[in-house]
């Protein structure tokens, strides 16, 4: 082994990926005393962060509870996010006074930037004396008691390593399967991953009618096998996103069918009965529109239902309705992939690790968190709360 530099080249910490849930480790690390450095392959440090939330991050949620998340060992989140709750994380947003709202659901948004969030970061960084290097790729050569790395700043060495690197999804953002294949490589378990959080794409033959709803939105209970959501869906001009979609798109198997309610709060065939008898003369086309939209109604009356004044429906017309309405069932040919998913669903198995260090039960020193993990959050801020919770879990231990 290279003779190394004990005071410049020993860390007590390194962590792999400045994203959400590396940055946070640092900081709690750095405010115990450890010596950190984090190291990141791309510019600039907490990339998705800025992405987030369409530029605004929604950085938690305020209900978020172990049921908001996908693992196979549903136990495993509750130990960290109890000891790191969404109100730690608010409080840290409101002592750096960033302006922040509620949009809906508990979902917390900054007012003005996800910049704030990573300006905020990187300032409790800098407090607790972290040291961050960007452009660095790195290269594990030894994971023994003591840790060896090759990096652009020579061989670096730690006591405790922690792997950040995040998921599959947004490879243009610098994602990679750096921890996937660090695990691989030590015999770690890792669960198939696939997209999540993702908009589902449609067949030419189902999607040629739908391409010009492109844009619009119909709130909706979608339906997958295991499980529901109330929600927005979007038509888009390769299929179907929006929050309703994302949501199922983690719960969706190919092959599977989704069943869409179009009309969430009412029986449909209750409602159209009582229709025909209190408004006789009214188009159907009309009435559908009230919820679903003109361009919607128009498009599914020319594809699927025949436009008639509604006191004209036969029962079997309100059936042949109500068949393609609730639920509208439809069948995605995919997702869209990595390539939009906002998460990535699998990643290294809980079963390794410990729930409440993130350490590797068979690897001492050895540290796993955030989005690499086989632990995927609801839509909502979920997602950033476990970054969170695990980085802040790690953090207390390294
Ligand atoms: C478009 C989009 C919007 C989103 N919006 C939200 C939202 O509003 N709310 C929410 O809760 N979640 C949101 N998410 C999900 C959220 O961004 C992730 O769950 C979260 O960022 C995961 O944090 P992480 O630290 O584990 O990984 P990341 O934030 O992905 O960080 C991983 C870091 O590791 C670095 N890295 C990767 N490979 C290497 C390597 N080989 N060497 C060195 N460094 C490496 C990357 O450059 C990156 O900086 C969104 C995701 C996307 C894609």
């Amino acid at each position: 082994m290279t003779s190394l530099n004990k005071t410049s080249n020993h860390y007590d910490v390194i962590i792999v990926g400045a994203g959400a849930a590396g940055l946070m480790c640092a900081i709690t690390a750095g405010q115990r005393g450890r010596r950190v450095l984090v190291l990141d392959h791309a510019n600039k440090v907490g990339k998705k962060i800025l992405m987030s939330g369409g530029g605004r991050c929604n950085f938690t949620n305020m209900y978020s509870a172990p049921e908001n998340f996908i693992c196979s060992n549903p136990h495993f989140v509750k130990s960290a996010l109890s000891r790191y709750t969404p109100w730690h994380f608010i409080e840290l947003v409101e002592q750096h006074q960033i302006a922040y709202h509620e949009k809906k659901l508990g979902q917390l948004f900054c007012d003005n930037s996800s910049k704030d969030i990573v300006q905020m970061l990187l300032r409790e960084c800098d407090a607790a004396g972290v040291t961050i290097q960007t452009d660095s790729p790195v290269q594990v050569l030894e994971t023994d008691e003591l840790k060896l790395l090759e990096s652009p700043q020579g061989r670096l060495q730690c006591d405790s390593l922690v792997i950040a690197t995040g998921g599959l999804s947004i490879p243009k953002m610098g994602a990679t399967g750096f921890g996937f294949e660090l695990a691989r490589r030590l015999n770690i378990p890792v669960l198939p991953t696939r997209a999540g959080l993702v908009p589902v794409v449609l067949d030419d033959h189902k999607l040629k009618p739908l391409v010009e709803l492109s844009g619009i939105s119909v709130d909706t209970v979608t339906e997958t096998d295991s499980c529901s959501f109330r929600e927005n869906i979007l038509f888009t001009h390769r299929g179907l996103s929006g929050p309703a979609i994302l949501q199922a798109s983690s719960y969706w198997q190919p092959g599977d069918a989704l069943k869409i309610d179009m009309f969430p709060d009412i029986d449909l065939t209750a409602y159209l009965t009582e229709m025909r008898r209190e408004k006789p003369k009214t188009a159907l086309k009309t009435l559908l529109a009230d919820k679903l939209t003109r361009r919607v109604a128009q498009l599914w009356c020319e594809q699927w239902i025949e436009d008639k004044p509604v006191g004209q429906l036969s029962d079997s017309d309100i059936e042949q309705v109500v068949s393609h309405c609730q639920p509208w069932t439809v069948k995605p040919s995919g997702t869209e992939g990595y390539r939009t998913a906002e998460v990535t669903l699998g990643g290294i198995d809980t079963d390794a690790l410990s729930s409440k260090t993130m350490a590797c039960k068979d690897h001492p020193g050895l540290y796993f968190i955030g989005e690499v993990v086989d632990v995927t959050g609801h839509l909502g801020g979920h997602n950033f709360q476990w970054a969170w919770a695990s980085g802040h879990a790690a953090g207390q231990f390294v």
